[in-house]
């Protein structure tokens, strides 16, 4: 399999979680955030890539974190314009290929696809498994025929 580079900003639950799982798949990863303590999010077996403190929205801290190296950036902070400016300065400023972006609010989503920036929406994700969770509930209560 072939290694990528991949800068993660936002190393809380979510960038913490990707970071261990793809360095541990063996990836070159950089984590970013502005707050050291969230490092504490790293597992120490699984994660040995590197964390640059900082704020994000900062073109610098980015590349000092290696952006304009990278095969693929993901934005997940919590905030939704922040991850839209880093994905943006990261595809069309730094040229990194694979971009893409947490946003909580499903209405930005088309903004996003149409510069061609990925994303998850952790809202609709929800969403939909709370619509299937629903479901099961109302068929195992269906009355038996
Ligand atoms: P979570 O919502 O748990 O996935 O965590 C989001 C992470 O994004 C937190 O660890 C924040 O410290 C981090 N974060 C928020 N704003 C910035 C920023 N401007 N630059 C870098 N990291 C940030």
């Amino acid at each position: 399999m072939k290694s990528l580079y991949v800068v993660i900003v936002g190393c809380g639950r979510l960038g913490s979680l990707l970071a261990n799982d793809l360095s541990r798949q063996g990836h070159r990863v950089v984590v970013v955030d502005r707050d050291e303590r969230a490092f504490a999010n790293l597992q120490a077996e699984a994660f040995s890539g590197f964390r640059v403190e900082g704020d994000a929205a900062e073109a610098a801290v980015l590349g000092k974190a290696g952006v304009q190296e990278a095969n693929v950036v993901i934005a997940v902070t919590r905030e939704d314009s922040l991850n839209f400016m880093v994905a943006l300065v990261a595809s069309k400023i730094f040229g990194v290929r694979h971009v893409m972006a947490r946003v909580y609010d499903p209405r930005r989503e088309d903004l996003y696809q149409e510069l061609g920036l990925q994303t998850v929406c952790p809202t609709l994700l929800a969403g939909e498994a709370f619509s299937r969770l629903i479901q099961t509930a109302l068929d195992g209560n269906a009355p038996s025929p």
